[in-house]
């Protein structure tokens, strides 16, 4: 390993929101609905808006996956803008696209007055608390899904603060239609208008009282199960926007999947354009291109340390791989960023790991500072 410092972008980053901030943002009983997490020996109890989910802690369990553990000791930049830039020096990390971390699940809040005012105090708060500290911090703007005039009065809103990416959940919540449907179209339209990322992060699909949050398989094997499927719902996102025609129609706007690995990109690619070839007589939707030129051209897709990332940019010619660290979760490489860069890239063409580590980022994310040299 050599001993450069590599530094990378991250497109998959998270902060963790203070205790207080929806008491000091909202009316009291608003505020007392809003996603909350008590924990106790082992295990935590996630609250919305009245649901109830018991989740492991991850001590006992280190494999347990989760969307936002780790987060009390583990990562002193967790919910500190100037401790987090010291980590990020340390680490080699340069410009972090970042998510909520109990923000995640306003998702699963079902009611759309609840959910509208939520998502407009965590913005405030992720504008002025996270990109107020550094142009280094870019905080994705939360929707609220429950309303598509809502989300696109919010998309607007938050345009104008400056942010450059929406986070979208990996699902849409049961009462409003799927992605797919041309329902969605003018989400797309502000989105494209706006020039923000559409950025889904895994594992964020609405819950209800009956599916347990990242629980899909109890029983043997389940922790390496529960990690793996949570990956399907990004893919199933960009499925959608492909072969609905949004993105045809909707040429500039880039997608983003964080955290969901990137190899799954050509694979994808290839299964929808069998589709769209041999199964042409059934497909109502024309499109432009093929599937996989839209995934190509306008889709991108983070990973933390999976090997066969890179040879989907450098072998299967998918230029959108991006890096992203997953700051601070379980799941991220805080404490081993370094030696992840050059276990991926040591031996690899420079513009290989150049265009994976800085520069699709920047494409997403036009005019940010370039990192400092080596
Ligand atoms: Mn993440």
């Amino acid at each position: 390993m050599s001993s450069e410092k590599i530094w990378a972008n991250s497109a998959d980053s998270h902060f963790v929101e203070p205790e207080t901030l929806f008491d000091d943002a909202l009316p009291p009983s608003l505020a007392a609905r809003m996603p909350k997490s008590e924990k106790f020996e082992g295990y935590e109890i996630l609250t919305i808006d009245g649901k109830q989910f018991r989740r492991n802690m991850p001590k006992p369990n280190p494999g347990t996956q989760d969307m936002r553990e780790m987060i009390d000791a583990r990562a002193p930049g967790a919910n500190d803008p100037q401790l987090r830039l010291k980590d990020l020096d340390n680490e080699g990390i340069w410009t972090e696209l970042t998510f909520p971390s109990i923000g995640i699940w306003t998702s699963s809040i079902e009611d759309p007055v609840l959910v509208k005012a939520g998502v407009q105090a965590l913005n405030d708060w992720a504008h002025e608390y996270i990109a107020g500290a550094s142009p280094r911090l870019l905080p994705t703007a939360s929707v609220p899904m429950l309303s598509i005039e809502d989300a696109v009065a919010e998309v607007e809103r938050t345009a104008a603060l400056g942010f450059r990416a929406a986070f979208l959940p990996t699902g849409t919540p049961a009462s409003v239609k799927q992605y797919h449907y041309d329902d969605w179209e003018p989400l797309w339209a502000a989105l494209e208008a706006a020039r923000m990322v559409a950025a889904f992060h895994i594992g964020t699909e609405p819950r209800s009282a009956d599916v347990p949050a990242g629980v899909v398989f109890r029983g043997p094997g389940g922790a390496i199960l529960n990690h793996s499927v949570n990956t399907f719902g990004g893919q199933t996102c960009v499925m959608q926007l492909v072969a609905s025609g949004a993105l045809d129609r909707h040429p500039n706007l880039k997608v983003l999947v964080s955290e969901g690995g990137a190899t799954w990109g050509p694979a994808v690619g290839d299964r929808m354009n069998e589709a769209f070839r041999q199964h042409a007589m059934y497909v109502r939707r024309p499109l432009s291109k093929s599937p996989k030129e839209f995934i190509y051209d306008q889709v991108y897709a983070s990973f933390q340390h999976d090997e066969s990332a890179v040879a989907a940019m450098q072998y299967m010619g998918w230029q959108n791989v991006v890096w992203g660290s997953d700051y601070p979760h379980l799941e991220g490489t805080f404490g081993h960023t370094q030696e992840t860069l050059h276990g991926l890239f040591d031996g690899v063409p420079e513009q290989v790991r150049r265009r994976i580590t800085i520069d699709a980022f920047n494409e997403m994310f036009p005019g940010i500072e370039e990192p400092p040299e080596g």
